[in-house]
C-alpha cells in the first residue's frame, strides 16, 4: 500500500515565498525586484499593443474556435517560430534538417527536449552554467540525466569567467550536453561576446559535445531578434546538430499563455531529412503521453504577429520599447551610484543585458536591504531591471547606497 510516510516535505520556491513576502507587506515605498516578468514605468504588467491588436484579429475571425491543435501544434506558429530563431533564409530549414514540436513555454521546452535526450541520448551528462536558472536543475534530474557545472560568473569582475568556462567544457566528456542561453543569461544578465562564442563553439566542436540553448528573452535583450539570436545561427553556420528551447513568455509577454516551441536541428548530410523524420515521430510520441496537445490560444497570438507583416513591425516596435525601457533604468542607477560615489565598481549594471542583474550584493546586504527598505530581491543579489522605474529608482539607489556603506 502508498505510504504517505516516504513523501517529505518540499522545501518552499524560494521566488514564490519572496514575492508572498512583498505582497504582505504594507509599506508605501516598498519594490518588488525579484518579478521574472517585465512591468511598465508604473510598475504595472504590461499586454503589448502588438498583442491587443493579435487578439482583436483572433475575435473578428469567424472560424476561431476551441478545438485541439494537432500533437505537434499550431503548424503556422511552429513554422513562424523556426524562422524567427534561426532566421527566415536558414538553410537548415530549407535542406528540411529542422523539426518543432509547440510546448509550453520554454520550460515545457526544455522538459521535452530533456526527456527526448534521456532516452534517445543516454548516459550523457548536462553541463549548466554556475549559476542557471535553477529550474533547469528541477528539469533534467526529473529525467535522470547527470548534472555538471562550468563556471561562469566572475565574483571578482561581476562579468563572464571565460577562462573557467572554457576551461571545464573542454575537459567535459565526448558526447556531454552543454546547456547555453542564448542571449541574456538568467541569473546574471552575463552574456559572452561574438568572439567569446566563437571560441565556446571551437571547443565544443573539439569535443564533440551537443549544444542545447536556452532561448528565452530573444529581442527583449537587445531589442534585435536577429542579433539577439546569432549565437545560435552562428552555431549551426558551423554544423552543429542542437537544439532549442525558445519562449514568448518574455519577448511577447504571453507569460500565462505557455506559448513556446522545441526545435531539433540535425547536421547537413544525405539523410538528414530521414534523421529528422524519425525524430519527430518520437517527440510526437513523448508529447502525446505528456500533454497530448499544446494550448491554443497563445499560439494563435504569436502566429497572427509572426504571420503579418504590419504587427510583426509593431511588435519589433513593442520589444524596443521594453528594452530600451531596462536598458535606460540601467543607466540611471549606475549613473547614480557613480554621483553618490556608491563604495565598490557599478559599470557591470550597464555590462549586462536583459531582465536580470547581478549586482553582487551579498546575501546579508540583501536581507538588510529587504528589512530596512522594504527592497526585496533574490539572496543572490540578482533584481529584476524591470521592476525599476522612474518613481522608485532614486529611492533604489539610496537603499543600496546605503546597505554596502
Ligand atoms: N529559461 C530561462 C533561462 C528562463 O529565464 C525562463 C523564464 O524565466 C524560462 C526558460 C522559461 O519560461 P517560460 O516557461 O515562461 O517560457
Amino acid at each position: 500500500h502508498f505510504d504517505a510516510d516516504v513523501v517529505p516535505q518540499a522545501p518552499e520556491d524560494p521566488l514564490f515565498g519572496l514575492m508572498a513576502a512583498y505582497r504582505n507587506d504594507t509599506f508605501d515605498k516598498k519594490v518588488d525586484l525579484g518579478i521574472g516578468a517585465y512591468r511598465d514605468n508604473n510598475a504595472k504588467p504590461w499586454v503589448l499593443p502588438v498583442v491587443k491588436k493579435a487578439e482583436e484579429v483572433l475575435r473578428n475571425d469567424p472560424d476561431f474556435n476551441h478545438e485541439y491543435l494537432p500533437i505537434a501544434g499550431l503548424a503556422n506558429f511552429t513554422s513562424a517560430s523556426q524562422k524567427l530563431v534561426l532566421g527566415a533564409d536558414s538553410p537548415a530549414i530549407k535542406e528540411k534538417r529542422v523539426t518543432t514540436v509547440q510546448t509550453i513555454s520554454g520550460t515545457g521546452a526544455v522538459h521535452l527536449g530533456a526527456l527526448f535526450l534521456s532516452k534517445f541520448y543516454p548516459g550523457r551528462s548536462v553541463y549548466f552554467s554556475d549559476p542557471t536558472w535553477v529550474n533547469h536543475h528541477q528539469i533534467f534530474t526529473n529525467v535522470h540525466i547527470k548534472i555538471a557545472t562550468y563556471p561562469y560568473f566572475s565574483a571578482k569582475t561581476k562579468g563572464l569567467d571565460f577562462e573557467g568556462m572554457l576551461d571545464t567544457i573542454g575537459k567535459a566528456a565526448e558526447g556531454s550536453i552543454v546547456l547555453l542561453h542564448s542571449c541574456a543569461h538568467n541569473p546574471t544578465g552575463v552574456d559572452p561576446t561574438q568572439e567569446q562564442w566563437k571560441e565556446i563553439s571551437k571547443v565544443m566542436k573539439e569535443k564533440k559535445l551537443f549544444p542545447f540553448f536556452d532561448s528565452a528573452y530573444q529581442g527583449f535583450a537587445s531589442g534585435d531578434l536577429n542579433k539577439d539570436a546569432w549565437a545560435i545561427r552562428y552555431f549551426i553556420e558551423q554544423g552543429f546538430e542542437l537544439c532549442i528551447a525558445q519562449s514568448y513568455s518574455k519577448n511577447l509577454g504571453l507569460y500565462g499563455e505557455r506559448a513556446g516551441c522545441f526545435h531539433f536541428v540535425t547536421g547537413a548530410s544525405s539523410d538528414a531529412e530521414s534523421t529528422i523524420s524519425r525524430i519527430a515521430s518520437q517527440l510526437a510520441i513523448l508529447q502525446r503521453s505528456e500533454i497530448s496537445n499544446p494550448p491554443a490560444y497563445g499560439a494563435r497570438v504569436a502566429s497572427a504577429v509572426l504571420n503579418d507583416e504590419a504587427l510583426f513591425a509593431q511588435w519589433e516596435e513593442d520589444l524596443r520599447t521594453m528594452s530600451g525601457r531596462i536598458i535606460e533604468m540601467r543607466d540611471v542607477l549606475r549613473s547614480k551610484l557613480d554621483e553618490m560615489g556608491t563604495p565598490g565598481t557599478w559599470n557591470h549594471i550597464t555590462d549586462q543585458i536583459g531582465m536580470f542583474s547581478y549586482t553582487g550584493l551579498t546575501e546579508k546586504q540583501v536581507l538588510k536591504i529587504r528589512e530596512a527598505a522594504h527592497v526585496y530581491m533574490t539572496k543572490n543579489g540578482r533584481i529584476s531591471m524591470a521592476g525599476l522605474n522612474t518613481n522608485n529608482i532614486d529611492y533604489f539607489a539610496k537603499a543600496v547606497d546605503k546597505v554596502v556603506r
